[in-house]
């Protein structure tokens, strides 16, 4: 069976390697990193590295320990999360944990417990927690992952040994999906959009998010920004700061490739001929007031201002653009 291991991980996999080598794991890890990176992919390879019976790290093994957490049916590696629709991890998830920690391991070497959604732990779930990263028994680890520490109690993230996840370089994710994936200008803007998340890179390919972003952005150069802004009206709240967001990439592209005309690093190279006529067309300070429209406007639609007259004000803001983006 071949271990699946995040990619581009390969410095905090090495670090693990050399913690387990040298027996010196900690009682509790925080992954940290944006959705999509491969935070659970990282715990279930380490579980398999602590379970291993032929004390393999990292690697593909066909012991029965192995298999076992790779399929998730091993008894002493414990996953915990949010059920569905709730909000919060459940007390009873904490109570389970404590439970289990306090007894033997079934059949493994050790005990381990892995928290999904760290973040999602309400402040009684928190503090049972809490009590015993203070004193974890010697044979038990606890994995936390959540999206970042920021998120977590200040006393749980001190107790814990931080491994943060790093990005994929533009560069690279935009290679593997062409190369894996046969993308073309999907894997330009999904490389760039996700911040170097090959998961969530994929999950939006899925979805057919660049179809949805290719619509939004046509209609608007397409229609013109006074009857595009009216058209958002009938939208939800997160829907319009979704499209303000998109709008916002396609402006700092804009600035971008006016000042630099640098075009590799930008979100819509696809477009890039409106990109072109609109650079040839406003000048650097009108584009920024554009963005300090657009970013005005999206913190007061998040903060619950009227939306009608939030589009409008953006229609009037935006109304100079619309020759050229006939
Ligand atoms: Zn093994």
């Amino acid at each position: 069976m071949s271990l699946a291991v995040p990619i581009a991980q390969d410095n905090l996999i090495e670090l693990l390697k050399g913690q387990l080598r040298e027996l010196a794991v900690a009682p509790a890890y925080l992954v940290t990193a944006p959705r999509g990176f491969g935070k659970e992919t990282l715990a279930r390879a380490f579980a398999a590295s602590l379970e291993c019976e032929e004390g393999r790290y990292f690697e593909s093994c066909r012991c029965p320990q192995c298999r076992k957490v790779e399929e998730g049916k091993h008894p002493d590696v414990h996953w915990y999360g949010v059920d569905e629709g709730a909000y919060f991890v459940k007390k009873a998830a904490i109570d389970d944990l404590v439970r289990w920690i306090g007894l033997k391991p079934v059949e493994g070497k050790r005990k381990v417990f892995i928290i999904r959604d760290a973040a999602r732990l309400n402040d009684e779930a928190s503090n049972k927690l809490l009590k015993t990263l203070e004193e974890p028994p010697a044979d038990s680890h606890i994995i936390l992952l959540a999206e970042s520490k920021s998120q977590l109690l200040d006393t749980i993230v001190s107790r814990s040994f931080e491994l943060r996840m790093t990005p994929l370089p533009a560069a690279i994710l935009e290679e593997l999906l062409s190369k894996e994936h046969g993308l073309a200008d999907e894997a330009h803007f999904l490389a760039r959009w996700t911040g170097g998340s090959y998961g969530e890179a994929l999950r939006l390919h899925e979805i057919g998010f660049w179809g949805l972003k290719n619509e939004c952005l046509d209609a608007f150069l397409k229609e013109g920004p006074a009857k595009f802004f009216e058209g958002l009206v009938s939208l939800s709240r997160q829907e319009i700061l979704e499209t303000l967001d998109l709008l916002m990439t396609f402006l700092r592209d804009l600035i971008v490739f006016k000042t630099t005309g640098v075009v590799d690093d930008l979100f819509h190279k696809d477009k890039l001929d409106k990109l072109e006529g609109l650079a040839g067309y406003l000048t650097s300070d009108e584009i920024l007031k554009l963005v300090k429209n657009l970013h005005e406007t999206r913190e007061a639609i998040s903060g619950n201002a009227n939306q009608k007259l939030a589009m409008n004000r953006l229609a009037v803001c935006f109304g100079g653009i619309k020759q050229c983006t006939r």
